[in-house]
């Protein structure tokens, strides 16, 4: 059912550009997700996603108008920061069923084209080529990527998980179609569903037919279960369709955490898989930087791949400074591209050979340490 309200503003800034992203803005149009994916963390409460959740959907119907106003630099005290617009948001995909419909996502890329803001989308519908055509616009003049997320690419465990979008066969089809059509793509492979899509078997798979895809890299992550709503509504699946294995998810989840991480460094198993998966398939685990580099600031560069750091150093089993270093360097006035070793190590938790990195990137763009572990 969808209910039409207002909204007060639309475009949330966030307060650092995101590394996972490479985003500094997200637009939501809808709260709600009619795809109705068995997981889905919109359940949690503290979203205040009202009504029956993958049923209920509200639809904001003044945002194109704010948007408008909101995307207008002409009304801006500040220029935008760099990065991409991502248009979807952790409560609903931008493609669900009511887009068919409303058009909004079509129409605030038309707002985001008129105004000249790269964007990157991240559904789970193939809906999406509908707007293969705007979406080819933006691409040429400011830069687009269109990332899809899968939980694995069983279209039969997917109808189970994830039973209103469409197969993972078709979602691959997609983005070989944007591929052809020259888009970096992406695949989030998150969550990966502890006891149902975590074996290394799965994992590679999905790993394989995103490479054979044309994906351009893969992000991955497992699966959280925030006590309230979500977990319930999780809990209440699995016991029907998977009810021998109930007690170990019971055990896994039992410590209730209030972010609904896993109580175990079990379920931290599948990361290694991926890890090793990855490796053997040459495939990136973040966006890589030759695709946003243009986007965004050579400050925000260094604290883009600092951030990207922090995940692939602990993942390869290294010590990793680079997460600190970038919130360290982030509250800093001057600009970091300039700074020499010295300053940098006069920082709190800056090292020397986090420094060279940093002027590495400062000098270059890039350094070869991201390279190797990306
Ligand atoms: S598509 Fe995304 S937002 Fe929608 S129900 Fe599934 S996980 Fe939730």
């Amino acid at each position: 059912m969808i209910n039409e309200i207002t909204a007060k503003s639309i475009l949330r800034k966030q307060k650092r550009i995101d590394s996972w992203f490479i985003s500094s803005y997200a637009i939501n149009l809808y709260r709600g997700c009619s795809h109705n994916c068995v997981y889905c963390d919109g359940r949690d409460e503290r979203y205040q996603v009202e009504g029956d959740f993958g049923r209920d959907v509200s639809i904001k119907t003044n945002a194109l108008e704010l948007l408008d106003r909101e995307l207008d630099p002409a009304r801006k005290r500040k220029p935008f920061q760099g990065g991409f617009m991502m248009v979807c948001g952790g409560v609903s995909d931008s493609y669900q069923h009511f887009e068919r419909e409303y058009r909004m996502t079509r129409k605030t890329l038309e707002l985001l084209l008129k105004y000249g803001h790269p964007v990157h989308m991240l559904t789970k519908s193939t809906l999406i080529e509908r707007d293969l055509n705007v979406l080819s616009e933006i691409r040429r003049e400011r830069g687009a990527v269109v990332s899809f997320s899968f939980s694995s690419v069983d279209d039969k465990i997917s109808r189970l998980l994830e039973p209103g979008v469409p197969a993972p066969s078709e979602r691959l089809d997609t983005i070989r179609r944007f591929k052809d059509a020259g888009f970096d793509c992406g695949m989030y492979l998150m969550p990966v569903v502890p006891f149902i899509t975590d074996s290394a078997e799965m994992i590679e798979e999905t790993v394989a037919a995103a490479k054979e895809a044309g994906v351009d890299f893969v992000i991955f992550s497992g699966m959280t279960l925030k006590p309230g709503r979500q977990k319930d509504y999780f809990i209440t699946f699995f016991k029907e369709h998977f009810p021998q294995q109930l007690p170990d998810l019971q055990k896994l989840y039992s410590n209730n955490s209030p972010w609904g991480a896993p109580s175990s460094n079990d379920a931290y198993e599948a990361e290694g898989f991926f890890s090793a998966v990855a490796l053997k398939y040459r495939m990136p685990k973040r966006m890589p930087s030759a695709i946003w580099a243009e986007l965004v600031s050579r400050n925000e560069q260094i604290l883009l791949i600092l951030d990207q750091l922090e995940y692939l150093a602990r993942l390869a089993g290294h010590n990793s400074p680079y997460g600190k270093a970038a919130w360290t360097l982030s509250s800093q006035e001057s600009p970091i591209e300039s700074m020499s070793i010295e300053e940098l190590t006069s920082l709190r938790g800056i090292g020397v050979f986090t420094a060279k990195l940093i002027r590495e990137i400062a000098e270059t763009g890039t350094c070869g340490y991201y390279d190797k572990l990306l």
